[in-house]
């Protein structure tokens, strides 16, 4: 079947998200510990949650197409136009756009090495080719694996079309600077499109952010997802920011109604409910730092991180340990598809979630 599809997509491998949870939660139940996502322990706001049961009453009428309220909600919040902005069901889908209406056969897009898994997918689907700019070491201080803004600029040529930058990072949790990311976008063409995918921005101490730099770059564009500080996963809400520009091509790809009812009410009143947003990130930051102690006390390497996980090196070990804690119901993620597969990617749970991971780990031993 797989010379049925077009060139582009034959021997294209799907996005991988990991183990198959469905069936472990079927064989383990409500005791299984599930790290391998990155998504949020604590839960969405109570508010959030009111709204979604609100919409029952409307589910058989399709969502506001353009999800006007809670663009202008979006709007508000980050001193925006409404015309810079579009939802997607999760920031996934606006991923995939980018490369499917700004490049194809024949153009180039550049990612990092250990960059979100997603764009080397879409650079594919669209026909285009990936250029990999290689990482900063594995021994670099703060950012080990992280992006090479440098190694990034010198992998443009002249068919480069996209950039996707990942800010945090997922998987190796690393984040560069702002004034990094400005020093980038000056020695860049104006004519190559970056993608700054902001998933993990909240989680950034100083709440440092691409969207200060939109004013003056015209071929930025910042995603962010509702999926990860504001616990919505599950509803799959998104939204990128650019130019009104380049905003209006995009929408030319948007399947009408991408975003359903339940997730544009649920992202409004999640975004209205600043406490319960705030209450998750101290938490998180809480946990990460016990958590990597724990780890760190325990010999094992562990990336520095911006974000709800942490990128664990077990070397020799990390078959053995991966097992290990999935036969005692600890659901870490692999990470070979990345070529890292000497780590684990670690979701930092709730108290009692990580010391069950850690409490696995030390039977191990
Ligand atoms: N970007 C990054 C860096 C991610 O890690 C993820 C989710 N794992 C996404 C984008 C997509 O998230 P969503 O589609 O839920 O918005």
């Amino acid at each position: 079947f797989d010379r049925l599809a077009v060139p582009a997509l034959q021997g294209l491998r799907a996005y991988d998200p990991g183990h198959d949870l469905v069936a472990w939660r079927r064989r383990v139940g409500p005791s299984l510990v599930e790290l391998g996502s990155n998504e949020n322990p604590w839960g969405a706001s109570p508010a959030a949650r009111a709204a979604v049961l609100d919409q029952l009453h409307a589910i058989h009428r399709y969502p506001d197409p353009l999800g006007g309220d809670l663009k202008r909600a979006l709007a508000q919040k980050h001193g925006l136009a409404v015309e810079q902005l579009i939802l997607g069901n999760g920031s996934h889908e606006l991923l995939m756009q980018f490369a499917q209406v700004f490049a194809g056969p024949g153009d180039e897009v550049v990612a990092s090495q250990y960059g979100f898994a997603v764009y080397a997918i879409a650079t594919q689907a669209a026909g285009a080719t990936l250029r990999a700019a290689p990482a900063l070491p594995r021994e670099h201080a703060t950012m080990p694996r992280g992006h090479d803004l440098d190694a990034i600029a010198e992998a443009v040529g002249p068919r480069t079309k996209l950039v996707y930058l990942a800010n945090p990072n997922n998987p190796t949790g690393t984040h560069f600077t702002i004034d990094t990311l400005a020093n980038f976008l000056r020695k860049l063409p104006p004519e190559v499109l970056v993608v700054v995918d902001e998933a993990y921005a909240e989680f950034v101490e100083g709440g440092e952010s691409a969207l200060s730099l939109l004013a003056h770059h015209p071929n930025l564009i910042v995603t962010r997802t509702f999926s990860k500080a504001y616990a919505l996963a599950g509803l799959r809400v998104g939204f990128a920011v650019a130019h009104p520009g380049l905003i209006a091509v995009i929408e030319r790809v948007r399947e009408s109604f991408n975003v359903n009812c339940m997730g544009l009410a649920a992202a409004e009143a999640a975004l209205g409910d600043v406490e319960h947003l705030q209450w998750g990130l101290a938490r998180n930051a809480e946990e990460r730092a016990r958590l990597a102690d724990a780890l760190r006390s325990r010999g094992w390497f562990v990336h520095p991180s911006q974000t709800n996980f942490l990128l664990v090196e077990f070397g020799a070990r990390t078959a053995a340990i991966e097992a290990g804690l999935l036969d005692r119901g600890v659901i870490p993620r692999p990470m070979i598809g990345y070529g890292l597969g000497d780590c684990l990617r670690i979701t930092v749970g709730d108290r009692n979630e990580n010391r069950r991971f850690l409490d696995a780990l030390d039977a191990l031993a």
